[in-house]
């Protein structure tokens, strides 16, 4: 889903190759331009209040400082080619580190000493004398061989390239991806990119800015989960609901949704286990086929049908009101054992817990012809009061 982000790294790649004379322009400006390019998204990542964009900013910055310092020149020079080698792999170290470990905040110590390793390790690599660490290093020869003119870093280069990848995209799917990992993984990815066709003159400008766009599109991206996306539910809320509203068609029909007798199941069992009810009722309403759920607030949900065919709709309902009302939660029992052994076998054997079941009643109203969204939705909510009223745990269709 979150794949999208990449689409910047192809794009420009495609330019490159198919309108070298477009971008020409554009590449005099290299480098201010990137730099400008890291500095306003740094800018925006900032005024979002989202800082942990901020530290692949700055390792791109301080990468593609070293690279117009240093890998501007031919690789015949072993320096030069030394540094093309140890350069992307402490980039993707560090990369990776930070793709890892759970990133702190900016202004801690902890926060400010992962910034100066970003800012300063690529810059340290400038005063190494890398060349005699060729020979010391016990990598394969293949590691340090050009294979051709166009491709100089060899297929060495190329192998732990592909392992790393690997890697990070096993990373990705082991942990839940989100879009900021994918940001993070395009723009190594855009950084690596470079390496491949590092005699080209403009690559280095092209690929940073590739990788900039790539986080800027990561961040947009995060602010508009973060905008329509119910933090506990992971369902669309109320603003998704009310943009969706606005480009209602005239075949529609709106579902109200509440849980019954939900203060007392928070009052028996705590708030956190009524908290993992609406979540549970947010992916079973998520996992439902021909209809968008939204979280309308509180224990409220929407249900939105792009038909109007009753009979469709009554069973679809009635399908998803069976369903909760089937569903066993699993509740462990106040006056959980204090010690992790007896905790260990009460969990085992299913000791000190309890099986519940919650109900939900259900409003439906079908739009009629010229309705506004706001009668609708007003007619759903009073189809669900008659659900209520009558008995709760029901399906209840507006008139
Ligand atoms: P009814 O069957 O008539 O709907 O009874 P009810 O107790 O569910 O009544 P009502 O809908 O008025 O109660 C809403 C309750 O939902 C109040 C509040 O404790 C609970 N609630 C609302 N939002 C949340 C939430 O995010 N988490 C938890 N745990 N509870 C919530
Ligand atoms: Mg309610
Ligand atoms: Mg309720």
């Amino acid at each position: 889903m979150h794949l999208f982000v990449l689409l910047p790294l192809p794009l420009i790649l495609l330019l490159y190759w198919q309108f070298p004379a477009l971008l020409t322009a554009v590449s005099a400006l290299f480098p201010a331009l990137v730099y400008a390019a890291i500095g306003l998204t740094a800018a925006l990542a900032s005024l979002m209040r989202q800082w942990h964009w901020l530290y692949s900013l700055c390792l791109l910055g301080s990468h593609y400082l070293v690279v117009q310092q240093a890998l501007q020149r031919p690789l015949s020079d072993e320096r030069t080619l030394a540094l093309s080698i140890f350069l992307p792999l402490c980039f993707t170290i560090i990369a990776l580190l930070l793709q890892l470990q759970h990133k702190p905040q900016l202004l801690t110590k902890r926060g400010l000493a992962l910034l100066a390793v970003e800012l300063l390790a690529p810059l340290t690599l400038l005063w190494l004398p890398l060349a005699n660490w060729q020979t010391a290093l016990p990598l394969p020869a293949a590691f340090f061989q050009p294979v051709s003119e166009r491709f100089l870093l060899g297929w060495g280069q190329l192998w732990w390239i592909a392992v790393v990848a690997s890697c990070w995209l096993g990373l990705l799917n082991f942990y839940a991806a989100n879009s900021q990992r994918w940001g993070q993984f395009g723009a190594w990815l855009a950084v690596m990119a470079f390496y491949l066709f590092i005699q080209e003159p403009d690559m280095s400008g092209w690929m940073t800015l590739a990788a900039c766009l790539i986080l800027l599109l990561s961040l947009s991206s995060q602010m508009l989960q973060l905008a329509y996306i119910d933090e506990l539910t992971q369902l669309p809320q109320r603003r998704a609901l009310l943009s969706h509203l606005s480009r209602l068609g005239r075949r529609s029909a709106i579902t109200m949704l509440d849980v019954d007798h939900f203060k007392k199941f928070n009052d028996t069992y705590g708030h956190d286990v009524g908290d993992q009810v609406l979540k549970l009722l947010g992916s079973v309403l998520a996992s439902e086929r021909g209809l968008t759920a939204y979280r309308y607030g509180g224990e409220e949900f929407t249900l939105v049908f792009s038909h109007n065919k009753s009979e469709t709709l009554a069973e679809k309902l009635e399908q998803v009101r069976a369903r909760v009302a089937d569903y066993p939660l699993v509740i462990r029992q106040q006056g959980r054992p204090k010690d992790s052994k007896s905790g260990k076998q009460q969990r085992g054997s299913n000791a000190g817990s309890k099986t519940v079941h919650v109900t939900i009643s259900l409003g439906c109203a079908i739009r009629q012809s010229g309705e506004s969204t706001e009668q609708l939705l007003k007619r759903a909510d009073e189809a669900l009061y008659s659900a209520k009223k009558a008995g709760r745990n029901q399906v209840a269709f507006a008139r």
